[in-house]
């Protein structure tokens, strides 16, 4: 299939600011989301199309790449891949259960994740507050996912009296808006109406309040609760663990528990998207002769490495697979990049230096010196 170029995809000009790229991105990702359009193909074909479009401009170094190079740019830097799974991993890290995804998307862009998304104070059932909670992971641990627990205090039901807040169970007309849910007030010739807030807007309150939970419904209660982070998850991710924050007041759903994955950086691997990258010294002789060196990989394990003869210092080698999983059960794998690094040898002995200087009479003056583009 034809891709489409990425400013055209977001309806943006080569121009667009950072935050032109998001809010277009924001409004096409909300208008094609799969829980706003179920069974629709081509709106999920529109939303896929439109992350990926966003994951390439809202990012610096790939946008000015894709500006310079195009897709060939983005593909070989993200090893060309199949972002179905990005967006599966999108729907697993972000929930993308029913419901809530505006308030997802809000997280996303900024508007400070974990925010209460109740409406206190209007009458009928609210919804609870959502909750934030941070892990911080090593390298690996994001990698390859893990089970934790976390420990935290939210707001439950009240068991006493089953969340209603009353001893007897049973509620009362306000006595400060006669059951209407409204005050007013008078202000010069105007009577202004204003949300009761004696019952919230509900016209009613508790008979005897609970004492346990002081006629609110809710007690707070230290919680554990294991938790799997999916395999391959980045520092930034979030994962939504659905009715997990406070209770809801009134018969509302409880609030959803957002866990912030931060990432500890390798002390030899750095990861763009999938891949992961490490640099590897060789020798003189290695790079000259060709061999074969063992590598680390981010399982802990090596993983044997062909360098061919003549390998200058700089090039870079792929080795398929050995990147971080791209679904939450790692049957498929992201690239390992290895940059070959040429050492010259710094201390050599009689024989090694002897040597190097009947290396140096074969070779000759066969590198003329030719000036070749400054490299980084
Ligand atoms: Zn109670
Ligand atoms: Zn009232």
């Amino acid at each position: 299939m034809a891709k489409r170029d990425y400013y055209e995809v977001l309806g943006v000009s080569k121009q667009a600011t950072p935050a032109e790229i998001k809010k277009a991105y924001r409004k096409l990702a909300i208008a094609n989301h799969p829980d706003k359009n179920p069974g629709d193909k081509a709106a999920e074909d529109r939303f896929k199309e439109a992350t990926e479009a966003y994951e390439v401009l809202s990012d610096e170094k790939k946008r000015s790449t894709y500006d310079q190079f195009g897709f060939a740019g983005i593909d070989g830097m993200a090893g060309g891949h199949d972002y179905s799974n990005v967006y599966s991993d999108f729907s697993d890290i972000f929930g993308g259960g029913g419901g809530g995804f505006e308030d997802i998307f809000s997280s996303i862009f900024g508007g400070g994740g974990g925010q209460s998304r109740g409406r206190r104070g209007s009458s009928g059932p609210n919804v609870g507050s959502s909750l934030r909670y941070d892990v911080t992971l090593d390298f690996e641990e994001a990698a390859f996912g893990k089970k934790i627990e976390l420990n935290y205090a939210h707001q439950i039901a009240c068991k006493t009296c089953h969340g209603s807040g009353s001893k007897s169970g049973g509620t009362k007309v306000c006595p400060v808006c006669n059951g209407t849910g409204q005050v007013r007030r008078n202000s010069g010739f105007f009577a202004v109406a204003s949300t009761c807030t004696n019952c919230n807007g509900t016209g009613r309150v508790v008979e005897n309040p609970c004492s346990d939970c002081n006629g609110t419904g809710t007690v707070r209660k230290q919680q554990k609760l294991k938790v799997s982070i999916p395999a391959g998850v980045d520092d930034g991710s979030r994962v939504v663990l659905k009715g997990m924050g406070d209770a809801g007041a009134n018969g509302g759903p409880s609030g959803d528990l957002y866990v912030y994955v931060n990432v500890r950086p390798h002390k030899y691997f750095v990861r763009h998207n999938f891949d992961v990258y490490v640099q590897i010294p060789i020798n003189v002789t290695q790079a000259a002769l060709g061999d074969e060196i063992s590598v680390p990989t981010i399982d802990g394990k090596t993983v044997k490495v062909k360098i061919p003869s003549g390998t200058q210092s700089g090039k870079i080698l792929r080795v398929k697979s050995y990147g971080i999983p791209t679904d939450r059960n790692a049957t498929k794998r992201g690239d390992m990049y290895i940059k070959i690094q040429v050492e010259v040898p710094t201390h050599m002995g009689l024989r090694a230096k002897a040597a190097m200087k009947d290396l140096a009479k074969h070779l000759g003056d066969n590198t003329s010196p030719k000036p070749v583009p400054f490299q980084n």
